[in-house]
């Protein structure tokens, strides 16, 4: 019986934990953590994203702030502007959300922030500490994908893992981690050869690829457990049908949002395979925005010299 990976469950059990985490040191009259989401612009899906990273913070009762900036932001500004949050000691975090409008260089200004307030874990140090076993920050979506498998008593050690997917936000530190514990990586990308052979080999398969059901029941070993970080808006009313036949939920919304949100796994094919699988929605998502939160709660602890857990 295949078991499905409550994603949800497991991030609101990671943020009772920094909700706990956040008491802790209220009542140690230590410094509380703080979150500061930049955002240049006024993309709609950016907004959301920070907009559910804010009302996470307030759930957990985080401080937080977001500083909202002309898309017509020059580069220089907002270099100067992450110069002034690294300097200032009350802010912990520093999320910059991307995509940044097209005069801005991403990479210059992600690599401006202090390695230390790196919540997103994409400064280079951070990479570096991660690839070197060394304490740091890693990245929200893989860090949550371990989160979950462990707290599912999945085994991790001496399991093969295959990661679809290169990416440095989601493939890369997926390996990173994946190796941490003990797992026998490979990293497939759109240049593999027979890719449904390598990632048959997985017993831990995890498909990063931005591909709609990209992954079917022939890419799958019977009893493997699945993890689907993919997520795409799906438009296409038939292909929605094709994909979920007879789901009246979707149907219901793609009538109502004209969209549906699919994985890079094709489910409905895939999950009898599987001994587990993270659905989409409602998988990998919503641990994103909790570890972001697990990070900041380490920031502030590790900035006040206070212990931190692995
Ligand atoms: P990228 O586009 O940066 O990377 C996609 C990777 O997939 C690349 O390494 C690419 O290979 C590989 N790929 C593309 N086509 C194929 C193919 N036919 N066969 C094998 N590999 C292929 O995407 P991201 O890593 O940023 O995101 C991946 C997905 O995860 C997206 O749907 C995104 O929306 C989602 N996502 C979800 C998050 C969540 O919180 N749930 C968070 C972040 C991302 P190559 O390098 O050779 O081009």
């Amino acid at each position: 019986m295949t078991q499905i990976l409550d994603g949800k469950a497991a991030a609101a059990e990671i943020r009772a934990e920094v909700a706990a985490g956040v008491r802790e040191l209220a009542a140690a009259g230590a410094r509380l953590p703080q979150l500061v989401a930049v955002l240049v612009g006024d993309n709609p899906a950016s907004q959301t994203y920070v907009g559910s990273k804010v009302r996470s913070c307030a759930e957990v009762d985080m401080p937080s702030r977001t500083l909202r900036l002309p898309a017509d932001t020059s580069e220089a500004d907002l270099l100067a502007l992450v110069d002034e949050l690294n300097a200032d000691d009350a802010v912990d975090g520093i999320l910059v959300q991307l995509p940044l409008p097209p005069q801005i260089h991403e990479k210059s200004v992600l690599d401006r922030i202090s390695p230390d307030k790196d919540v997103d874990g994409f400064h280079p140090i951070n990479v570096g500490r991660l690839w070197l076993d060394e304490a740091g920050f890693t990245p929200a979506t893989p860090t949550g994908i371990v989160a979950l498998l462990k707290r599912n008593g999945i085994p991790l050690t001496g399991r093969r893992a295959v990661v679809v997917g290169r990416s440095a936000i989601v493939g890369k530190p997926m390996a990173g981690l994946l190796l941490r514990e003990s797992c026998t990586v490979t990293v497939c990308h759109s240049r593999t050869a027979d890719l449904a052979a390598v990632t048959r080999e997985a017993d831990i398969l995890v498909a990063a690829i931005g591909r709609p059901a990209m992954i079917g029941p022939e890419h799958v070993r019977e009893g493997a457990v699945v993890v689907d970080v993919g997520m795409t808006r799906l438009t296409d009313a038939a292909e929605a049908e094709r994909l979920f036949p007879g789901d009246a939920a979707r149907r219901e919304q793609m009538a109502a949002k004209g969209y549906t949100l699919v994985g890079d796994v094709d489910y409905t094919r895939v999950a009898p395979k599987a001994s587990h699988i993270t659905p989409v929605p409602g998988g990998v998502g919503p641990l994103t925005v909790a570890m972001v939160l697990f990070n900041t709660l380490k920031a502030a602890r590790r900035r006040q010299g206070l212990p931190v857990s692995p």
